[in-house]
């Protein structure tokens, strides 16, 4: 692989090419499913190609394949800088590249036990016995389970001199349990909403109670068939780890993606309120709101030693102190917001994909305190659980996020499960009205596997952290599902 790749770095450099980069990669994905007593879903799927995107006269060409030959590469090449001599006619002004040091770098996530070395009896086993506990539940309709596994395997090469070798695996699964009644729907999900995932091999699965919370889990999909509706009207709002991830995710990190900022990027609610001129400016949260970007983060989804660029992994503040202060950068634009280095956030979905700027881990650090604390501090709120759907305007300035269940706090004790919460807000009147964080204890990081960005689509996953938060004076009610 890594001599098609300098095959093709050669290639597009003798044809003409100003920049060059070739990704080379082999990637290996299991999905494993069980529902209600049965095997759902066995996947093993396994692709390897080569991607390589060049700059001639200052315009960008891409091209990919998976005709792993030496024919393939050198065709491939001049492709790529075939594309590019054709978009340098159009372009409006040169790509600028900001500076990086070339790397020469062999780089691996943590992973304790290969995955892909796990029977598959052995992960059928767990599933059939998280299916069992679930199905032991009376009043519960549907029963699934799942488990997946991912292994990227990638050589970087760039004419600029770098040649970087990394290794990701990244393992997980989760389960949902769905309860019917004759006029009601009810879901729960473990450990969070599409499953819990890090880069690590199959010791998360194994540290993981999946089993231990099953039965539980299934229980509270039936008690939500005969729970009261969410109350409507302005209330404060608890949210529990998993649910303030995906308020991050949608309402921090994609609006700071600096080609939506910019109006480059436009797709799935697309661009940002978040223009260069409120850099450093805004109080974009309370004081107490710190948003940290980080590719280094132990065991995150988007965690790596260099990006798509060949950018070294960094941590930066997206938000000090409530202040809003940085942007997800790429070499391309990382100039624009008057800095000299990328912050290394390009990524693309395979070698048959150009990167683009994508989210790296982005998790709201802790304060102080328990959960119990936290509670025992509230008078009377709204404590909401695990997503279960989304909506964001254009902007990412409107929200509104429906939660699988809620509870109603008083005086410090859950009195009430609530079903159908729902609640929505500004993203900058919400964050500023965020009054209590809990500290390290109960921070965790959480996950998104689903983020969708580009035409044509790329998928990407990335990590947020987050400990139980509470939020002030926030508009509550109930929402059903379309
Ligand atoms: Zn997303």
């Amino acid at each position: 692989m890594k001599d098609l790749a300098r095959l093709a770095l050669d290639t597009a450099a003798s044809r003409g090419a100003g920049y060059g980069d070739v990704r080379a990669i082999e990637f290996t994905r299991e999905d494993v499913q069980v529902k209600n007593g049965e095997v759902g879903g066995l996947d093993l799927s396994e692709s390897a190609g080569l991607g390589v995107r060049v700059l001639v006269d200052g315009a960008w060409g891409f091209a990919a394949t998976d005709e792993l030959t030496r024919q393939g590469a050198e065709r491939c090449a001049a492709q790529a800088v075939a594309v590019a001599r054709a978009s340098a006619s159009l372009k409006h002004e040169n790509v600028r590249l900001a500076a990086e040091p070339a790397h020469r770098s062999v780089w691996s996530s943590e992973c304790a036990i290969d995955p892909f070395g796990v029977s598959l009896e052995r992960k059928l086993d767990l599933l059939f016995r998280i299916d069992a506990e679930i199905r032991s539940v009376k009043g519960v309709k549907n029963a699934e389970s799942s488990l997946s596994f991912q292994r990227k395997h990638q050589f970087f090469l760039s004419t600029e001199g770098s040649d970087i070798e990394q290794t990701l695996t990244r393992s997980g699964g989760g389960f949902t349990s769905t309860a019917v009644s004759a006029d009601d729907v009810q879901r729960r999900s473990y450990p969070q909403a599409e499953g819990y995932h890090q880069t690590l091999g199959y010791e998360i699965v194994e540290a993981t109670p999946y089993v231990e919370n099953a039965r539980r889990i299934a229980e509270e999909s039936v008690a939500l068939l005969s729970a009261a509706q969410c109350p409507a009207g302005e209330q404060d709002l608890i949210l529990e780890g998993s649910q303030l991830a995906l308020q991050i995710h949608e309402s921090v990190g994609h609006p700071t993606e600096l080609d939506r900022v910019l109006g480059m990027e436009a797709n799935y609610a697309g661009t940002s309120f978040l223009t260069l001129e409120k850099r450093n400016k805004l109080a974009f949260g309370s004081k107490i709101v710190n948003l940290v970007a980080d590719a280094t983060l132990p065991h995150g989804l988007a965690t790596f030693g260099y990006d798509d660029d060949g950018v070294e992994a960094q941590r930066w503040h997206i938000v000090r102190d409530g202040l809003f202060a940085g942007y997800l950068t790429s070499r391309e634009l990382a100039h624009r917001t008057g800095e000299s280095r990328s912050r290394g956030c390009v990524r693309s979905d395979g070698w048959h994909h150009i990167p683009m700027i994508r989210m790296v881990n982005l998790s709201l650090m802790p304060g102080s305190g328990t959960l119990e604390d936290l509670l025992s501090d509230t008078d009377h709120a709204i404590l909401m659980e695990t997503n279960r759907s989304w909506s964001i305007d254009q902007l990412r300035y409107n929200f509104q996020f429906k939660t699988e269940l809620a509870w109603e706090i008083r005086k410090g004790k859950r009195v009430r499960l609530l079903k159908n919460p729902t609640y929505q807000g500004i993203t900058t009147q919400f964050w500023n009205s965020c009054d209590f964080i809990c500290g390290p204890e109960e921070w965790k990081p959480w996950g998104v596997v689903n983020c969708g960005k580009g035409q044509p689509g790329q998928v990407a996953e990335i990590t947020h952290g987050a400990a139980p938060a509470r939020f002030r004076s926030v508009r509550v009610g109930v929402g059903y599902d379309e």
